[in-house]
Parts: structure tokens; sequence; C-alpha cells
């Protein structure tokens, strides 16, 4: 039996009626990146305005390892919600933020002592660590990336790459952020061997601690393990244990945002945990409650109580119901069963994408990823980014019944984000669809003119 069930076309006249009220009311700077109104989920399964349901690979931007709705963190949600919806953790304290901490600190890789701070949101997050960095090194710079994405608010906009999207015309941003390139294998420069390409990037890394800034002045080195909003690229590990080794050289702290790719969707709970090594600080977000809005800082005791009291903070950081629903998600995604599951989906998921590619090798330049976090790097006749007919496709897949986003410094990848619980016959006909998309794709361009 299959999920993707279409009773009207995509969109609907229900969905196209609430969209209109949205575009309406609701100022347009937030993206729409489908058409469709929602109703209720489960799992991978989206139910619309006009019931249809469709299979649902964008997953809330990464926030639902543990997909739609699952009981258990409905249940804890429902419970907490008859005991207490808010408090304000800087007024007093109650048990399940405190239980949220030691889970974090007991979970996050590295044997050291640790602590951590919650906020609500991967942004909130990143500035917190900036602070806390700050305050516990008495240094200013702070090290990023080409292709990161760090979030939207003003200091973490100063440390995401890709202007055009996201930084047009809201500057002035932070000083003391320094953007050194990301080793992208894919996009390497003709005639270099991968390896001879990561050995230059590594170079390049310790020449601009020469020539940028020093590192006695860099407080520390943000890097997401899994670029997410960048393309699904891993670090490649020669770079991020360099990057470590650095850190420990210079008394820079090593921060790693996992708001992406952690708490299950690289196949492990944390994607550095794929590296063999352990960041100073954590950043998490996204998938650590099952969708409600939380997020958290975790690592080092020293370093994450270098801010004084005062200094960190907020109303809703925190929330009862924010902290009930993490305590179940983080259970589920820990849980042996369900990360070997997110692993073998992992595997599912490549081969049917490896196979789309040979179908379409004009198309699909590359799949990659890490485990489960998977995307493929759609590209021109001349090999170049084509971001049009990467919206072709995820068009032509919605129209079929399933959701798909986006994502690339060039806007030229699919990325795919499905509950990583999810069950074989979902994948495939996930996949068929898919294919159907790009077979549609691939006559539209043959029969445009040259
Ligand atoms: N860091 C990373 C790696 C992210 O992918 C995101 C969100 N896409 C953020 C930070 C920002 O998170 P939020 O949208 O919750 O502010």
């Amino acid at each position: 039996m299959s999920t993707i069930e279409l009773l009207t076309e995509i969109p609907g006249p229900r969905s196209r009626t609430i969209v209109a009220r949205r575009q309406a009311a609701g100022a347009r700077g937030v993206p729409m990146l489908t058409p469709i109104a929602v109703a209720h989920a489960r799992g991978c399964a989206v139910t619309d305005a006009d019931g249809n349901t469709l299979i649902d690979f964008a997953g809330g931007i990464g926030a639902l390892a543990v997909g739609h709705c699952p009981e258990a963190v409905v249940a804890a949600i429902r419970a907490q919600a008859d005991e207490l919806l808010h408090m304000c953790s800087i007024v007093a304290s109650y048990e399940p933020f405190v239980a949220v901490c030691e889970r974090l600190n007991t979970i996050a890789p590295g044997d050291f002592a640790k602590k951590t701070t919650l906020l609500n949101s991967g942004a909130e997050a990143v500035e917190a660590a900036v602070k806390i960095v700050r305050a516990y090194t008495g240094r200013q710079a702070i090290i990023v990336f080409e292709g990161a994405y760090h979030g939207r608010t003003n200091l973490a906009l100063a440390m995401t790459s890709k202007y055009g999207m996201f930084k047009h015309g809201f500057g002035p941003f932070a000083p003391e952020i320094y953007r050194l390139p990301f080793p992208d294998l894919f996009r390497r420069p003709v005639g270099l061997s991968e390896d001879d390409y990561l050995q230059a990037c590594i170079r390049q890394l310790e020449h601009a601690l020469v020539a940028q800034v020093s590192p006695e002045a860099v407080a520390a080195i943000v890097i997401e393990p899994v670029q997410g909003e960048g393309g699904f690229i891993p670090t490649p590990p020669a770079f991020l244990r360099r990057i470590r080794e650095l850190c420990t050289e210079h008394g820079m702290v090593m921060v790693a945002d996992e708001v992406q790719c952690g708490f299950g969707r690289t196949g492990k709970l944390f994607a550095v945990e794929h590296y063999g090594l352990a960041p100073d600080l954590l950043i998490t977000g996204k998938s650590i409650a099952g969708g409600m809005p939380l997020a958290a800082v975790t690592g080092r005791a020293e370093i994450m109580d270098g801010p004084h009291p005062g200094g960190l903070g907020g109303t809703y950081i925190g929330n009862p119901l924010a902290c009930a629903a993490a305590l179940a998600a983080i259970d589920i995604i820990r849980a042996p069963a369900f990360l070997s599951r997110a692993e073998a989906v992992g595997r599912r998921l490549r081969a049917g994408l490896e196979g789309l590619q040979l179908n379409y090798p004009g198309i699909i330049g590359e799949v990659r990823g890490l485990g489960p976090m998977l995307a493929i790097e759609i590209v021109g006749a001349d090999g170049r980014p084509d971001p049009d007919t990467t919206g072709a496709i995820t068009t032509e897949a919605l129209r079929r019944g399933l959701i798909t986003i986006r994502a690339g410094l060039n806007v030229n990848c699919v990325r795919f984000l499905p509950p990583l619980d999810i069950g074989d016959a979902d994948i495939d006909e996930a996949l068929e669809v898919l294919g159907a998309a790009l077979q549609a794709v691939a006559g539209a361009r043959a029969e445009a003119p040259a």
C-alpha cells in the first residue's frame, strides 16, 4: 500500500486559499518553499488541507529525526502541559530543565566534565556559544567557513555564508568574524587530486592564522562537521582533525555546530563521532526536541562557566514543554536500534540515489553525505551548478506527492531529511517519485531549444 494519496492537484484549492491568506497577512521575508498547507502529520506522512497525503522528506528542515508527532513525544508534552507550561528558568528551577542539561552532558562526546545552557533556537545557541568562548578566552575573533550556515540573527548572520539569500540588505554585520575556504572535494580545481586539494586547504587554514588573524586573538573555530544549508558536505576528516589540533595547540575553542547534523541525522548520535574527536563545545537544536523549539550549547564545564551569572539566559529558554519533549525524543534517538535503523535508511537511500545518478548522469553530478544525511548535487550540461533544474525537480516531485527542499551555496542540491526510522516501502516510494520527477525534467531539458 502506498503512503502517497492524492485527491486533488497539488496544491489543492484549500491549500491555495490558506497560502493566499498567508501571503496577504505574513511578511514575505519568510520564504515559503512549497505552496501546500498542512492539516496533520504522522511519521513521514503529511496530510494537507485538501486531504492529500504526501511523503515528507523536508522533515521540518531537519527537526524531525523522530518523524512527525511520535507517540512518546506527544504523550510527554501532554503530561507536562497538565503540570507546568512556563516558569522561566531564571525565576526558578524545574526538574525537566535540569534533566535535559544532565542528559546532554552525558551524551555529548568528550571524556571531560561538561555543562549545558539551553536556548530557543539554533541561531540563539550559536550566539550564546560566541559569548561563552569570548568570556572564557578573553579573545574576540571567531573563525567560520565558506558555505556555513549558523542562523539568521545578526551575529549568527555575520557567521553565515551565502550572501545573496541570507544577508542582502541586512548589514552592518558583527566584526571579528573571519571566513576561510571550506574543502568541497566535488568542486575542487580541475586537475588537482582530492588529496592534493585537501592538503592545500589545510595549508590555507594554517596560512590564515598568519595572514588574516593571529591565533592568540582567536576565541573559537566554529564548524559544521557536515555542512547543512551548504549542501550536505561532510568535512573531510583530515581537515577537521587539523582544526582540532590547531585549537588545542593555540588555546582556541573548537565549536561544532551540530544543529542540523546532530541527533542521529548521520546515523550516529553526533556527527563528530564519525571523526573520533570531541569538540570543546557542541551546539545542538532542531531534532533535539521532536519539533519543539529548543537548542543547547554543551561543553567543557570550565568554558561553559566563562560568562558571569546573568550573562546568559532568556524568558523561554528550556521551556517545560520543550524539555519534556526533548527527554522523550533523545531517548528514542539514542536507542541503538534507532541508530542502526538510521544507518540502514542511509544505505538504502544512497543506493537508490546512486541508481538514479546512473540513469541521469548529466543531471545528478554527485550523491553525497554521511550516513542517512544525503543530498544530490544537480548540474547543467557544462557541469556547472544548475539551480533552475534543481527547482524543477523539487516542483515535479511535489506535484507527485514528495516534499523535498534544496540546499547548497548555489541552491543546486536536493537534500533528503526523512524520519530516521522510516520504513523501506516509504523510502522506495519516495525514490520512485524522485525518479519520475527526474524523468520529467530530463524530458523538458531535452526538448528545450539549445
Ligand atoms: N546552525 C545550523 C548548522 C543550521 O542548520 C541552522 C538552521 N538551519 C542553524 C544553525 C540555525 O537554527 P535555527 O533556525 O533554529 O535558528
